[in-house]
């Protein structure tokens, strides 16, 4: 983790070549002792150290929800750039008001922001002992993925795939807890499958009582900037998908549903339902 966060920040600015990055990572996995959590059957997975995970997807497919549900299952970080990038905002600190105009718009930060604030989430995380990772909104384009690609080993990389019309109107009825930080969702899906495009219901996900007053919506949750941030998506996030593909660690992940169907088929094709069912044992 140490050297994955040194060599960000030197690649974010400029002064170490990825070629030379990778080669001093060798022994990255080594610097990550604890075993390893699980290893999905058929990909590829460094048996050694946690888990190095990326998840992909439009902005709403549900990248977040389910991330930090096997975060929690694996005892690993939940890394969201989205998040960094919102907590940035929430300060009084120099990048805000730059931030919050390119958030605003759909649009994406530079790499060099993006990276600098991952690199110190992840001194962070070194400094609480933390190992392994599912990133969530990070590598978003093909440069940010070649960055990555060249300081560590992602073991595995997670495309969630909704159609369209449903992405979007999931991203409306998306709220957050001001207190408590949770997502919620008061959007019932319920669309007939048409022209190919399967049939899909997903149940409100409500907030507790106690949550229920304190609802907020993001600012870029708009219907306006949601199109332009799946815009922005397919031109420059889509080819992450590719060079993902490319190296056999992509996982296509088509969401039958929300997430009373779609956790255990996740769980399943992960071949980590052994997993939650020790984890629920020992609760
Ligand atoms: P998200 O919560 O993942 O939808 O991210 C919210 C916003 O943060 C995005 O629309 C971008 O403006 C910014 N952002 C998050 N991750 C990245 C990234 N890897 N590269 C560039 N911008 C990002």
């Amino acid at each position: 983790m140490a050297a994955m966060q040194r060599l960000l920040r030197a690649a974010a600015s400029g002064g170490a070549a990825t070629a030379a990055a990778r080669r001093r990572m060798g022994s990255l996995a080594a610097e990550q002792a604890p075993p390893a959590a699980a290893a999905p059957k058929g990909l590829p997975f460094a048996a050694e150290r946690n888990v190095q995970w990326v998840f992909l997807g439009c902005p709403g497919v549900g990248k977040g929800t389910y991330a930090s549900r096997l975060s929690r299952l694996l005892g690993v970080p939940h890394i969201a750039t989205g998040n960094l990038v919102r907590d940035e905002l929430a300060s009084t600190g120099p990048l805000a008001a730059q931030l919050a105009e390119i958030v605003n718009q759909g649009k994406l930060v530079s790499d060099e922001i993006i990276i600098n604030l991952l690199s110190k989430r992840l001194k962070k995380g070194e400094d609480r002992g933390e190992s392994g990772f599912i990133l969530d909104g990070f590598p978003r384009t093909v440069k940010q993925a070649e960055i990555l690609d060249g300081v560590t080993d992602i073991d595995m990389v997670v495309n969630l795939k909704l159609r369209e019309d449903v992405l979007v109107e999931k991203c409306l009825g998306r709220r957050i807890c001001s207190q408590c930080g949770k997502n919620f969702n008061v959007a019932c899906i319920d669309v007939k499958g048409e022209n190919g495009l399967p049939a899909i219901y997903m149940a409100p996900l409500l907030p507790p009582n106690n949550c229920m007053s304190k609802m907020i919506t993001r600012a870029d949750d708009t219907e306006e900037v949601v199109r332009n941030r799946l815009r922005i998506y397919n031109d420059m996030s889509q080819p992450v998908e590719g060079f993902y593909r490319e190296q056999g660690k992509l996982l296509e992940f088509d969401l039958p549903g929300g997430i009373p169907e779609s956790w255990p088929k996740l769980l399943h094709v992960l071949n980590l339902e052994d997993q939650e069912e020790l984890k629920l044992a020992a609760a």
